[in-house]
């Protein structure tokens, strides 16, 4: 494989870059901006340039781009800490699952939306009995007449309180076996019956939420794809979810800036610090190769799914110990000292310590990709 960037990719990272600088002012930057940095604005100016749904069909309003280019796009995006929230999960995971399993009708009313940066989507898969175990989930959507009537809770619904749609998992036949049972919904966030309650994270912020159906009235033109199959549907979709740079860039940025700190307090030239840095930055290209791998699957029309998985738990294993490391070279300023010279930087380090947990959590966690890789990926037995 020849890993080196063709003239056109190499072109592409300059014009998101140079793009960045002008629409990108330094206080907009976020860590995590794919989870936190929530500008709709930002999202449609990235929409008129093309950049969401970039590898979509141009019939639905995508720039029929490469997978590789794609990934060129987020990369820049995410190392400058740009706010991508609005249609992150919509961008990363909703049109490749309409693409795949939607009807005409779905595509033509909401991809092209999507594409120009207009539509947040949540997620509404995990509830408070069924994370890990999703097929066991309990919130249901029953048949009458021409529409599902959906009673439920969600819980740790990212973004719930900002969208516009709800892309749901529900169950449609309480007699089937567990897997087989469950659909896929899109609800409109402003249906009634829908109540959005916040969950405040351990760094103080607000992105995750809980979610309540009561008596949600969806028209069956929102079912994606066939009843009762949703399970199947749900697989490819979390390999979108798992396999993207943002599972080793969230916290890039600290890491950057605790670099440049370490080089003006005379910490870089200490042994132990430099071992453990070069280890970690070892690994982010080793995490770099992983991701850009997965994004050349997709380009041989393979949707990865062990490979997503070992990506996953490798990329975002080491996110939580970049935290680390950022609280290692801050010492004590990393939680005490807001009024210190490195205020700025203690308060981010701090921040990062306090989310890293959820790196390994969403999205699946590294207990549940090691099970994958070891059923899918070397083909071990079930237990
Ligand atoms: C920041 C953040 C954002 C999120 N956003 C969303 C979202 O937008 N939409 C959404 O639907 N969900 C979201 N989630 C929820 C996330 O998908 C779940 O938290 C995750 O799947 C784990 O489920 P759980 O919390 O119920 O933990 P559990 O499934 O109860 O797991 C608890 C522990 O048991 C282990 N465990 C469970 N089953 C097994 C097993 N079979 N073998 C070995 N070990 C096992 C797990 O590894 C874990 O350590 C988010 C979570 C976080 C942290």
């Amino acid at each position: 494989m020849d890993f080196a960037p063709t003239p056109a990719e190499e072109r592409l990272r300059e014009e998101v870059r140079a793009f960045l600088r002008e629409r990108l002012a330094p206080a907009d930057a976020r860590d995590d901006g794919w989870i936190v940095g929530f500008s709709r604005e930002f999202s449609r100016a990235l929409g008129e340039r093309g950049w969401i749904g970039y590898t979509w069909p141009k019939r639905y309003g995508g720039s029929e781009g490469s997978y590789l280019e794609r990934l060129i796009i987020t990369e820049e995006l995410l190392r400058a800490g740009a706010p991508v929230a609005a249609h992150w999960m919509a961008d990363r995971q909703i049109g490749p699952a309409l693409l795949a399993h939607g009807s005409e009708e779905q595509r033509r009313e909401l991809l092209p939306r999507i594409v120009r940066g207009e539509l947040v989507f949540c997620v509404g898969m995990s509830e408070p009995n069924a994370g890990s175990d999703l097929a066991a989930l309990r919130t249901r959507a029953v048949a009458d007449g021409d529409h599902y009537v959906v009673d439920g809770h969600k819980i740790w619904t990212t973004n719930a309180h900002e969208a516009d749609y709800c892309y749901l998992v529900a169950r449609t036949d309480p007699h089937a076996a567990k897997h087989r049972g469950l659909s896929e919904l899109l609800v409109d966030m402003r249906t009634p019956g829908i109540t959005v309650r916040p969950i405040i994270d351990m760094a103080g912020e607000h992105h995750f939420n809980e979610i309540f159906f009561e008596g949600v009235r969806v028209e069956r033109r929102w079912l994606v794809g066939e009843e009762n199959r949703g399970w199947y549907q749900i697989a490819a979709q979390l390999d979108y979810e798992r396999s993207g740079i943002e599972r080793l860039l969230s916290n890039a940025r600290v890491l950057e800036d605790v670099r440049a700190h370490a080089r003006e307090t005379g910490l870089a030239e200490d042994p132990l610090w430099r071992d453990r840095l070069a280890s970690v930055l070892t690994r982010v290209t080793i995490g770099r190769w992983l991701i850009y791998r997965v994004a050349w699957l997709l380009s041989q029309g393979i949707v990865p799914n062990k490979e997503s998985a070992l990506t996953k738990a490798f990329a975002t294993e080491l996110e939580q110990e970049i935290a680390e490391l950022a609280a290692q070279a801050l010492g004590p300023h990393a939680l005490l000292l807001p009024g210190s010279p490195a205020a700025r930087l203690a308060g981010r380090v701090a921040r990062a310590v306090a989310f890293a947990p959820g790196y390994t959590i969403m999205g699946g966690t590294s207990t549940i990709l090691r099970n994958i890789l070891a059923l899918r990926g070397l083909g071990l037995p079930a237990a």
